[in-house]
């Protein structure tokens, strides 16, 4: 079946009692017994609920994967998935990943004795060269927030495999419509559905895919004994929205490829960031592992006072966090997003005052450009 049957059919079909062409929203924290010890295979809101379960089944198929588990935000997602190892394992990171992860890596899981590296996984020999006896897990976002670095996820995928640790990639900034990580040999892969999934900033979630039963069997022990779980009508609204993935990634993928072609050879700007470019270093990994650039841009204006102006005159994109929906938005990272990361590793790795990131929406792209323009004219 093609994605954009999976994506309206798959965990979906008609409700058993009534025909209802949705699945409904089971509100509800608990379940009868018919008898002491006889169910319907649902006990508890937080174990099982049957709109998170659907959900589930859909996204895992998306992914080309077997199991999914849900969770009330990427963060609890990530989260879960750091859950499963223990004090004196290393892990490997991409230098550049989400502030959120880097926070949680950096100020919470290294408390509890997990060590991590990062490094610039674009150079799979500089994952290789970071491995040490302990190393379990090695973690990359490719494309990366907000720099959009790619990492060849096969390269990786193969060093993990001979040093048997886990390779999970975020796949957040390209949807499963145009990347899937488990196709080339990913472990798990995780989303915040709160961006291009759901894609209508109305909810906060996130997923976790997986291939391997003994990962998935601890996720699902994790969602339950943790209790970071969706609600039921956030499911919904998920599963509601993943009917239209495909064709609104289509769009912002359209998009973002006009704004890039008028942006590129701007004065203004000293620096462009998008997959999409002819000339990107890594050209042959792009074309392997990705089925479209996405929706974002990321450019330098040089300073703090050229990003303000250039944010401050734009009008239909909205100055706020977050990404992925239908609305435009931008962000400037060293003050919203990453602030979590301490500036001299912003500056080294890129992420400087200057650095502007633009989520393309799905509006009509010559309002945007003309948007992009009017407020480059003020820097
Ligand atoms: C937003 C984001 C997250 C965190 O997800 P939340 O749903 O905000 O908790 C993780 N990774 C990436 C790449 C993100 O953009």
């Amino acid at each position: 079946m093609k994605f954009e049957t999976k994506a309206i059919h798959i965990g979906q079909e008609p409700e058993s009692l009534t025909g209802a062409i949705t699945v409904p929203i089971f509100q509800a924290s608990t379940y009868s017994n018919e008898s002491l010890g006889i169910s319907k295979g649902y006990d508890y809101g937080r174990t099982i609920n049957p709109t998170r379960s659907a959900l589930e089944k859909n996204l895992a198929s998306l992914e080309n994967g077997t199991y999914s588990t849900c969770f009330s935000s990427g963060m609890a997602a990530i989260h879960s998935i750091l859950s499963i190892f223990r004090p004196g394992d290393h892990i490997i990171c991409s230098s550049n990943l989400y502030g959120g992860s880097y926070r949680l890596f950096e100020n919470i899981f290294t408390k509890y004795g997990l060590i991590f590296d990062f490094v610039n996984t674009s150079i799979a020999e500089n994952v290789e060269k970071t491995f040490r006896t302990n190393t379990k897990l090695v973690y990359i976002e490719t494309p990366t927030n907000p720099l959009l670095e790619i990492s060849d996820i096969e390269a990786i995928a193969k060093i993990c495999f001979s040093h048997k640790a886990y390779l999970c990639v975020d796949n957040t900034f390209l949807s499963p419509y145009f990347q899937n990580p488990l196709d080339f040999g990913a472990d798990i892969v995780i989303h915040s559905t709160t961006k291009y999934i759901n894609g209508h900033c109305d909810i906060i979630g996130g997923v976790v895919v997986t291939n391997n039963e003994v990962i998935d069997e601890k996720l699902k022990f994790f969602q339950n004994s943790i209790g970071a779980v969706p609600s039921p009508f956030d499911c919904w609204l998920t599963l509601r929205s993943v009917k239209t993935l495909a064709i609104r990634m289509t769009t912002h993928n359209n998009n973002a490829l006009h704004i890039y072609n008028f942006l590129k050879n701007n004065k203004k700007i000293k620096k462009i960031y998008y997959p999409g470019d002819k000339d990107h270093p890594l050209r042959t990994v792009i074309e392997k592992q990705m089925r479209g650039y996405g929706g974002i841009i990321s450019i330098d204006l040089s300073s703090k006072e050229s990003a303000k102006l250039f944010c401050n005159n734009l009008r239909i994109f909205t100055i706020a966090e977050s990404l992925g929906g239908v609305e435009s938005l931008v962000c400037h990272p060293a003050t919203m997003t990453h602030t979590s990361v301490p500036e001299d590793i912003r500056n080294k790795i890129g992420i400087t005052d200057g650095l502007v990131r633009l989520s393309v929406g799905i509006e009509h792209y010559e309002d945007l450009i003309g948007d992009v323009d009017y407020a480059l004219s003020k820097v």
